[in-house]
């Protein structure tokens, strides 16, 4: 399988889509033709992992990627994505079992097992390698996690100092080894362009073997894929039906992965997307017009983008024309105080806490057209669990809820971080300095 930019360019091999992130165009990899397959094809086949493995076959197939792909399935794909029935026509997906308790822990561990296989088979990377990457929360949590302590590969992560919650901050700097953390004085943005201004200083680059590890890495979004399978497959299997999903969505990744699952063959009906007060999506159905916004801060933090990236990829997957992503995917935007309303309703309702990016999707669900709730099974996509934004979930219930055991783990770690100014000489001297050290 080969895999091109959305923007045109040379074809490359899964190997460099992958080590490379985005195309040296700016666009986006894509495969260059989808695989075709049908719910036959994963006879047998039970665990998450035995799923994602069949799956991915065919968009590995032909790279050194292929033989291993079980037992980089069986490694990163550890954890349980359990379906939760919550009533007549409605289940949740968890997506948060994994060690940093958010569905980013997916793709993170994904893309670490498959560069750690790529540096040691030798011709498309050489070690050490550093991942640089910019959080607003999540990722760098996620991406830490995967890449700790694996050879050939360090990670620094750059946060905005004092804008994550505590239990995040405290996720991004709880690792030392091949872990740097820096909190950076400013805003998400000043961190995004700080990586991007390292990137773009071949020396810097070279210097460090700098790569990225953002959601619109390819070996990020194919795994994702991989549980809407497994999720519509087990509804199949027993009904014989299709399963709609609802998926909060920021960059797009989760919900582009759904969209890639239905166009290979699994059984999927609906993709609907939720989003918070960053409209952009919305408004492009709405208008036709592709209108990137300055974001907006809201309580569903994770989702906080003005300019989703993978829309470049559904895009591209239905040509130009909005007509034909209408009938992809539809959108609804829920503000904050529907975001609240909806974690306060859910826990009256069925004793349930869910995170804020969660209750977008579970607001979707309640205020669907009641046509299309009543014929339909939905399944809402549970981004993350709701202890790891105590800090807005708890004073909304009056409870106090009870993090995974990954997280407490975590959460009793030592923290260590160093706060640096948002400018690129002093991120050089930091990367210097633990390159000597490290
Ligand atoms: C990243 C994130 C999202 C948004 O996912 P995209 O792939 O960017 O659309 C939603 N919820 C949580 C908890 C996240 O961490």
């Amino acid at each position: 399988m080969e895999y091109r930019s959305t923007r045109g360019g040379p074809a490359v091999c899964i190997e460099q889509a992958i080590m490379s992130g985005t195309a040296p165009d700016g666009g986006l990899y894509v495969p260059c033709t989808l695989p075709a397959l049908t719910p036959e094809d994963f006879a047998g086949r039970e665990s998450f992992a035995d799923i994602a493995t069949r799956f991915l076959l065919p968009f590995m197939s032909g790279s050194s990627l292929e033989a291993p792909l079980p037992a980089i399935c069986a490694g990163a794909l550890d954890f349980p994505v359990p379906v939760r029935p919550i009533e007549s026509g409605l289940a949740v997906l968890e997506l948060f079992h994994g060690p940093t308790a958010a569905f980013k822990d997916v793709g993170a561990r994904f893309l670490a097992a498959t560069m750690g296989h790529i540096l040691r088979e030798g011709r498309h990377a050489r070690a050490p390698v550093t991942i640089l990457v910019a959080t607003s929360g999540d990722t760098g949590g996620a991406v830490a996690a995967a890449f700790h302590r694996r050879p050939g590969l360090r990670v620094v992560v750059l946060f905005p100092a004092g804008r994550v919650s505590p239990r995040q901050q405290h996720q991004l700097s709880c690792w030392g080894d091949n872990v740097l953390s820096l909190a950076v004085e400013g805003e998400f943005d000043d961190c995004q362009r700080l990586v991007k201004a390292a990137f773009a200083d071949p020396a810097l680059a070279r210097a460090h073997n700098l790569c990225s590890a953002n959601s619109i890495n390819v070996g990020r979004l194919l795994p994702q894929a991989a549980y809407y399978a497994r999720t519509s497959l087990e509804h199949h299997r027993r009904t014989g039906e299709r399963t709609s999903f609802i998926i909060p969505t920021g960059n797009l990744g989760n919900a582009f992965a759904c969209v890639w699952a239905r166009h290979v063959g699994l059984p999927i009906d609906r993709i609907v997307l939720a989003t918070n007060a960053n409209t952009t999506v919305e408004d492009f159905l709405a208008t036709g017009q592709w209108l990137p916004r300055p974001t907006v801060a809201t309580l569903a933090s994770a989702m906080d983008v003005g300019n989703p990236s993978n829309m470049e990829r559904l895009r591209d997957l239905c040509g130009a024309g909005v007509e034909r992503v209408r009938e992809e995917v539809s959108a609804v935007a829920v503000s904050d105080d529907a975001i609240r309303a909806t974690i306060r309703d859910e826990y009256r309702r069925n004793g349930s806490a869910f995170c804020p990016h969660t209750a977008t999707a579970l607001h979707a669900y309640r205020h669907l057209p009641v046509v299309e709730r009543a014929n339909r099974h939905w399944v809402v996509v549970a981004t993350a669990h709701p202890a790891k934004f105590d800090t807005i979930v708890e004073p909304l219930l009056g409870i106090t809820l009870e993090p995974p055991a990954e997280l407490t783990r975590l959460l009793a770690l030592p923290s260590h971080f160093a706060t640096i100014r948002p400018e690129l000489p002093v991120l050089a001297d930091r990367l210097a300095g633990w390159s000597a050290h490290g």
